[in-house]
């Protein structure tokens, strides 16, 4: 990415924030403007105490030692189980590290994501890779997946019956991940994983758990790409997550 349509990424997200972690990566940025100082340190320890992490006994139905990725994807990119399966082109099954930490998980692909076979490729996507670099992280360091493995036609919500049939795979994705947080991208994804219908407003902003894993959630990038106001909130929210991960080391 241009550092030109980079900073246009990073002004979304606030860029007093993002600027000074992003620095080393885009240098001449920092040389051409002065940086802002990041938000203080004692934003962190005003935030609510993490849970105490928990075994991950009981991932649902998934048994994940009978389990491994070649089978999980090799039936992703088979799957029939849903109307989704005629409109799409690609399935996007996930990428990143199978080992990570962090497990991102977004609503459904759109349409660069079902056009490439790979999640958060979109504009939404690089905005979503510059919140990744926000927590000190790149995205081969973490996992992004969909609570939707195809793409729902002109981006519409995915339906009741077609999340139930992605349920499985998805469950069996972190069942094998076994991740330290889930950050939930988005309403859909949130209210999916939380089985509740909460705005958002209400499920961010505190540490939820999912079969004893943290989740976080935080807003879309797609989202925030159009609302500018909620920047902040959006910073505080990957605060949220670092902190939790880092009351587990
Ligand atoms: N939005 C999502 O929720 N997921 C993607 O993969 C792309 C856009």
């Amino acid at each position: 990415m241009d550092n030109t349509l980079r900073l246009h990424y990073l002004e979304a997200m606030g860029i007093d924030v993002w600027l000074p972690r992003v620095a080393s990566v885009v240098p001449e940025l920092s040389a051409a403007e002065p940086v802002p100082p990041l938000p203080e340190p004692q934003a962190l320890a005003e935030l609510p105490a993490p849970p105490e992490p928990q075994p991950l006994a009981d991932i649902g139905a998934a048994d994940a030692g009978a389990d491994n990725w070649e089978v999980l994807a090799a039936e992703v990119a088979a799957c029939t189980r849903c109307g989704l399966c005629n409109t799409r082109k690609n399935t996007v099954f996930g990428s990143g590290d199978k080992m990570a930490d962090w497990l991102l998980i977004g609503e459904g692909p759109g349409q660069h994501e079902d056009e490439q076979g790979l999640p958060f490729v979109g504009n939404a996507g690089q905005l979503l890779t510059e919140m990744i670099r926000a927590l000190g992280l790149s995205r081969d360091e973490v996992f992004i997946t969909n609570i939707v493995k195809c793409r729902p036609p002109n981006n519409r919500d995915p339906h009741v019956d077609e999340v139930a049939s992605c349920q499985g795979y998805l469950q069996r994705q972190i069942a094998l991940i076994r991740p330290k947080i889930i950050l939930a991208v988005g309403r859909i994804a949130a209210q999916t994983l939380l089985a509740t219908d909460a705005p958002l407003g209400k499920l961010r902003g505190k540490v939820h758990t999912l079969h004893g894993v943290p989740v976080v959630v935080v807003y879309h990038p797609a989202y925030l790409l159009r609302s500018l106001p909620e920047k902040r909130k959006a910073w505080q929210d990957l605060q949220l997550a670092l902190h939790t991960v880092k009351a587990q080391q």
